[in-house]
């Protein structure tokens, strides 16, 4: 085993390729973009050749993957992490999740207490519902239950749902309660605030997340003997006794290859094999009964400096966040504010038209930052992605495929295999450095390149025990 096709330059591609050339092998990736990173990647806008975010992406540190592959790369220094994370209300109260010095899982708990967006009884009902996620015995029935019925059946307030789990969950799982399943929901909540004292940290890139993967990928592959070809659109996959021959692109040439890692969307995927190998086969069957969510990226350009932090959450309204990419990006603060708002799952919204959209999130940022009624706006970009992420729903679980396909040499990377986690940045490096353990593996070498999880910390050791004793009854 030599060489090696990745196709498709998102972040699973880039963990899958930066991992088998670590391990050795050439490897090479065709992307059919000008930039690397696919979903959480930038456009080149045309008047200015600038590069703009399609959509503002953030991570946790609870994301040890994505961490490890920036790392690789040589740029996690290109992303900031906040230790508070800032929530702002309809009546203009803002309060924040921060760090107290407590032991896990306590360690948020005074700014929790101190919330002013919740009255005491949603406290109470907050923390009996994080009591009773993390005593939640591991079993199937969480991944077909919905979390919306979970906290119905909890007595969770309607006020804590829709200031507190509601705005957490639909952001990072992008659906609404009622299609998340427990496994995912619970998930979100034990590894990211929890059992870790650090893993809420928020990070934000400091630079287009284009130029956070494209030349850093590139250079890393140079130097293994490998190589990134850009604008190249993969259209066929030739298959010959069970094994990829080769794959053809748009340009007409054949590439082979010892073994072809596919890093696209699923549905993509089903498109570039041919029928008759995907057909009855449960594998890629499973996959047509996957669903998407859409998420909704706005950019605005102010003609003035703008009060905004690095980036806070937006309770009872439509826009569920605002970035201030001035303050992210270390731009001159003299040159006014470029902020970026982001709408998760709101499909009736994304339904609407590109100027309806900017109406409400700036009707939103309006009502959220005052300063911006009486500056001048310069520039605006609406962004709809309406396959953003698979749908986290009840039963997902079960039809996310491992990364070894039943094709002989081809390997299946992509947020939406099976890693146990949402569609995020941290999915689709998993699933990356799954794939290349798993082609490793059948070349007869045992190479792990999966990060540890966070280590649970203080008392939150105890829970985790407790849960493992769970496991193992
Ligand atoms: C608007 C939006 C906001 C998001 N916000 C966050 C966030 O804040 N935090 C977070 O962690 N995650 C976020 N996500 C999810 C995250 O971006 C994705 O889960 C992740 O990037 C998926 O990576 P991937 O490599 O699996 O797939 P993709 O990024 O889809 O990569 C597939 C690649 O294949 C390429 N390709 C497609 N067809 C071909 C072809 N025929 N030939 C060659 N190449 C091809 C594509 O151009 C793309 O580069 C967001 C997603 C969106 C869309």
């Amino acid at each position: 085993m030599k060489r090696v096709v990745v196709i498709g330059g998102g972040v699973a591609g880039i963990a899958a390729a930066t991992a088998l050339a670590q391990a050795g092998l050439t490897v090479e990736i065709y992307e059919k973009r000008p930039l690397l990173g696919g979903r959480a990647s930038s456009f080149i806008e045309r008047e200015t050749g600038e590069r703009l975010d399609v959509c503002q992406h953030g991570t946790m540190r609870c994301c040890t993957n994505l961490a490890d592959l920036l790392e690789r790369l040589g740029v996690h220094d290109c992303i900031r992490y906040f230790d508070v994370i800032e929530f702002l209300d309809s009546a203009g109260r803002r309060s924040a999740i921060a760090g107290c010095g407590l032991p896990a899982p306590l360690h948020t708990s005074l700014s929790f207490l101190a919330f002013r967006s919740l009255g005491l009884r949603d406290k109470i009902a907050i923390a009996r519902g994080m009591l009773a996620m993390v005593r939640a015995k591991p079993e199937p029935g969480y991944e077909t239950l919905d979390i919306g019925t979970w906290f119905r059946r909890q007595r969770q307030t309607e006020r804590a749902i829709r200031r507190f789990w509601e705005p957490v969950l639909v952001s990072a799982c992008n659906e609404d309660l009622s299609r998340i399943s427990c496994a995912h929901a619970f998930k979100i909540f034990r590894d990211g605030f929890l059992m870790h004292p650090r893993a809420y940290h928020f990070g934000i890139p400091r630079v287009p997340l284009g130029t956070l993967y494209t030349e850093p990928t590139q250079r890393f592959l140079q130097r293994r003997g490998g190589s990134v070809h850009l604008r190249a659109i993969v259209e066929r996959a030739h298959l010959e006794e069970g094994r990829i021959a080769g794959i053809t692109l748009a340009s007409g040439r054949l590439v082979t290859a010892d073994a072809f890692v596919s890093a696209l969307p699923f549905d993509l995927l089903l498109k570039l094999l041919p029928p008759e190998a995907t057909r009855g086969v449960p594998y890629f069957e499973n996959l047509r009964r996957i669903e998407f969510s859409p998420i909704i990226g706005v950019h605005l350009w102010f003609d003035r400096p703008i009060d905004c932090p690095h980036a806070v959450a937006l309770l009872d309204r439509p826009t569920d966040w605002i970035f201030n990419k001035t303050l992210n990006f270390d731009l001159p603060p003299g040159s006014g504010a470029y902020l970026s708002m982001v709408i998760s799952a709101d499909r009736e919204l994304t339904a609407r038209t590109n100027r309806e959209i900017l109406e409400q999130v700036i009707a939103d940022v309006h009502a959220a930052l005052p300063q911006t009624r009486s500056a001048v706006l310069l520039k605006s970009q609406v962004l709809k992605e309406r396959k953003a992420t698979f749908s986290p729903m009840p039963g997902v679980e079960s039809l996310r495929p491992d990364q070894r396909s039943p094709i002989e040499n081809l390997y299946v990377a992509g947020e939406w295999t099976r890693t146990g986690w949402p569609s995020t940045m941290e999915s689709a490096a998993r699933s990356g450095y799954l794939a290349a353990e798993r082609l490793l593996e059948d070349a007869g070498r045992s190479e792990r390149f999966l990060a540890p999880d966070l280590a649970p910390q203080g008392l939150a050791r105890l829970l985790d025990g407790y849960r493992a004793a769970l496991r193992r009854a």
